[in-house]
């Protein structure tokens, strides 16, 4: 099958009349500036799909329910209360209905492979499933049922807060000792099906005690490592308290932080961690719009961009879902904390948009262990953009992605493949119908 493109997003820049063709899903030959021929698929503008860097895929079902003044300091620590009765409910079958409705409308977003950060592995009374994988691979049926590439990211999770604290009632659906974490990633890493790949999460500091952290890498000492860090002002400072250093700071003196690193979050920090991080080569994986929803501050993008730092971004809570809309969140929370426009490009790349696709795009790549962008052997992983849209109107290489991250999002996704596959017809995901009645169905039960 090939397809030709007026447009493809290819080394970093713009290029015209490309021929993509795809062989078993993936990238068997790449023209430029060719002709289409009759039995091509015509299409205006192909970008490759970015990662999705972090998703908690069952938290789709509780977006917008969190919205509502309960309390004098509505917080972060307040909504954590809310997610966790909402997942006390949550049967493998719910997350994988559930889950599906977040990757459809991923997929419908712009992403096309996530990094599903999994941390709700047991039953409501907190005892491992007959099968202790049930969870993921309700999270492998969700990739599968909606075509998204996945990165599957189960997560170790033991103490309730820094120095070993014991974990609540409310966590008690996410803990393993190391062992049993050992026997999880095996049965995890049986589910998974196609090109699939699998990391460790250490879910954080708060929750993993330096010496069981030693384990788990040594347990995985290839692959992705996600973790959470610095997304609390309050977990900072506890952090200070129990160890003398920041979270982050604590984590490149005690961890060997380096390429295949992914630190969720990573708001809160001080200027000597921002170069170090950037210096690590690890990336930071920005979640902006659920980073905003949940009031947790703002990261310092402009300084960490001009040391260099690499990021990702993520859906996280999955408030709402929209790879343009988190890039244009970024941009603009630095607008907010600085008072001045275009923060996010630099001289050599004086375009937002393109500066904020070109790192999102290969950050992303980076923290989900696979390769960026199009290229031969590459899976066939790809957005099309309808130029028809009137946010594109004589539109030119210099602003089309401007005009798409500040302008357009997700509505002027016209089709998108993954693994060579049309996912997403006309801005629809050809099995949405199917996949929203399973996810009513689930929701309307849980909060009833
Ligand atoms: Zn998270």
């Amino acid at each position: 099958m090939a397809y030709w493109f007026q447009r493809a997003w290819i080394d970093n820049r713009w290029q015209h009349d490309v021929r993509l063709t795809v062989a078993e899903g993936r990238i068997s030959a790449l023209e430029v500036g060719v002709g289409a021929t009759p039995s091509d698929e015509r299409h205006a503008a192909a970008l490759p799909g970015l990662c999705n860097v972090h998703s908690h895929g069952f938290q789709r079902g509780m977006a917008g329910l969190s919205e509502r003044r309960s309390r004098p300091n509505d917080n972060f620590w307040s909504w954590r209360e809310i997610m966790y009765r909402f997942l006390d409910r949550l049967t493998p079958e719910d997350v994988a209905a559930i889950t599906a409705q977040a990757y459809l409308e991923m997929l419908e977003g712009g992403f096309t492979r996530v990094g599903e950060f999994h941390y709700l592995h047991h039953d409501p009374a907190g005892a491992p499933y007959a099968d202790p994988a049930a969870m993921a691979e309700a999270i492998v049926e969700a990739s599968t049922a909606t075509g998204i590439g996945l990165t599957l990211l189960p997560v170790f999770y033991a103490h309730g807060n820094f120095g070993g604290a014991a974990p609540s009632h409310g966590q008690r659906r996410f803990l393993s000792n190391v062992d049993g974490f050992a026997s999880l990633l095996d049965a995890s890493r049986s589910k998974l099906v196609g090109d699939a790949n699998m990391g460790i999460a250490p879910h954080s500091l708060r929750a993993v005690a330096p010496d069981q952290l030693a384990a788990l890498l040594a347990m995985s000492p290839t692959g992705p490592v996600h973790i959470h860090a610095a997304e609390q002002e309050k977990e900072v400072a506890d952090c200070v308290a129990w160890s003398g250093a920041r979270p982050v700071a604590w984590l490149l003196d005690n961890a060997d932080v380096d390429a295949r690193w992914c630190l969720i979050h990573s708001t809160h920090l001080d200027a000597g961690e921002v170069a170090r991080l950037a210096a690590s080569g690890a990336v930071a994986g920005l979640c902006p719009i659920t980073e905003a929803n949940l009031g947790d501050g703002i990261f310092p993008a402009s300084d960490y961009l001009v040391a260099d730092g690499r990021f990702g971004i993520g859906t996280d809570s999955n408030i709402l879902i929209d790879a343009a809309g988190e890039l244009r969140a970024l941009e603009y929370s630095q607008r907010l904390a600085h008072r001045a426009r275009a923060m996010l490009a630099g001289d050599a790349a004086p375009f937002v948009g393109a500066n904020l696709y070109t790192r999102a795009l290969v950050g992303g790549a980076q923290a989900l262990g696979v390769e960026a962008g199009f290229a031969i052997g590459q899976p066939a992983d790809i957005v099309s953009l309808d130029l028809t849209h009137p946010s594109f109107a004589g539109t030119n290489d210099a602003t089309l992605l401007d005009r798409w991250i500040f302008a357009g999002g997700a509505g002027t996704i016209d089709c998108v493949w993954r693994a060579g596959i049309k996912r997403v017809d006309g801005g629809r995901h050809v099995d949405r119908t199917a996949i929203a009645a399973a996810y009513r169905k689930s929701v309307e039960r849980i909060v009833a």
